[in-house]
């Protein structure tokens, strides 16, 4: 009799759900048959809660569960009832200006919220296989040009220090517990679903507002930090590969190519056929307290070990951030 194969199928949970990155994992998981687990914490606004799930069309297949990261009993209870075989540890405060104002919840969260996560897996769920979102804002005050794996850290902001805290704490595990932990220090990733915060959404979004005629200028901070910017999407790709990998270890993922706001910005408003100088006024209340001038990663052992390479170039990328901005400020218009 021959032997009876069962396909199981696979359990993750997603920290940070209802974030830009939960959302594209999610989808990826979904497409590769995993049931998806997210851990969301409650609003007084439930319906805008998972509008990026509902933009992918997702929303629905997400099975949810109440719980916070700084909750660690929730953590463990959440854990104890979906027995994950991947933990995807997405959760943070995760803008760095706003970590200067509010630093100590930064550290509770970003921080110790990963320590937590790393216990409850300790305790309820030693064999999944953990992910922890680290960061290129680590490396802050830059030691090497290209920054990979063995580049020393430097945080500059409350927020680089509690993800440094936190990805230390992933590596500790690791080694001390020998949990198949990994932490991905993804340099910055941006896509239609990005925070209205960050400059390059507050960019798409603001050429958009002026191209159809809802605004004329765009007040932006220093236009000469250097990011080494991806998409989203393909990040999320080099997330689920590290997971999938015999051993755990820390992986950068970066484009390899690093250009100014400035640069960004000409190009969104080039394709948009407006001239930046026109519209683009420089205001002090968008500068930081100490800033990360300039990151640029070296993703060659995500490459060679994984076989991770982005796909999306930045003039891609700029392109379907402001198509899908001019998109929804048009559906908004409709309303
Ligand atoms: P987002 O800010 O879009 O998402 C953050 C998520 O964390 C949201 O789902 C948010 O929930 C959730 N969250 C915040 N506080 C808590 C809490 N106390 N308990 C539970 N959930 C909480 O971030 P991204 O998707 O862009 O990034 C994902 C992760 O990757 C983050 O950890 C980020 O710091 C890190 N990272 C991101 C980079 C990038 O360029 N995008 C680069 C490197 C690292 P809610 O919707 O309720 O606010
Ligand atoms: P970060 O790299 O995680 O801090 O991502 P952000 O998108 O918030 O910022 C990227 C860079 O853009 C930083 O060096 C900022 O100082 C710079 N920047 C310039 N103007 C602005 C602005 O108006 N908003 C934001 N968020 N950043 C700005």
């Amino acid at each position: 009799m021959g032997a009876i194969t069962m396909a199981t199928t696979k359990r993750a949970l997603i920290t940070g759900v209802t974030g830009q990155d939960g959302a594209y994992l999610s989808q990826l998981l979904l497409s590769k048959g995993y049931e998806v687990h997210g851990l969301l914490r409650r609003s007084a606004s439930a319906e805008v809660v998972d509008a990026r799930l509902r933009w992918l069309g997702i929303a629905g297949h997400i099975r949810q569960h109440d719980g916070n990261l700084t909750d660690l009993s929730g953590l463990i209870r959440v854990l104890r009832e979906v027995r994950p075989d991947e933990v995807y540890n997405l959760a943070a405060q995760s803008f760095v200006k706003s970590s200067w104002q509010q630093p100590l919840l930064t550290g509770s969260v970003t921080g110790i919220g990963a320590a937590n996560m790393l216990e409850a897996v300790r305790l309820e769920a030693p064999e999944a296989r953990f992910y922890q979102a680290s960061s290129s804002e680590m490396y802050g005050l830059i030691q090497e040009p290209v920054q990979s794996e063995t580049t020393p850290f430097y945080p500059r902001s409350p927020y680089a220090a509690a993800k440094l805290y936190a990805h230390w704490m992933t590596v500790n595990y690791r080694e001390s517990f020998g949990l198949h932990a990994s932490s991905g220090i993804l340099f910055n990733h941006e896509s239609p679903l990005r925070g209205i915060e960050f400059v390059t959404r507050k960019i798409t979004d603001g050429v958009a507002r002026i191209k159809l005629g809802l605004s004329q200028t765009l007040s932006l901070g220093n236009l000469d930090a250097k990011r080494d910017w991806g998409h989203a999407r393909d990040y999320v790709q080099a997330m689920w590969l590290m997971l999938q990998q015999d051993t755990a270890d820390d992986y950068v993922i970066a484009t390899g190519r690093t250009v100014s706001v400035r640069e960004f910005c000409r190009l969104a408003f080039d394709k948009a056929g407006l001239d930046m100088d026109d519209h683009v006024r420089i205001d002090e209340r968008f500068m930081r307290p100490a800033e990360v001038d300039v990151l640029l990663g070296d993703a060659s052992k995500a490459r060679t070990r994984l076989g991770w390479t982005p796909e999306t170039t930045l003039e891609d990328l700029v392109g379907e951030m402001l198509e899908a901005d001019i998109r929804r400020l048009g559906m908004q218009a409709d309303r």
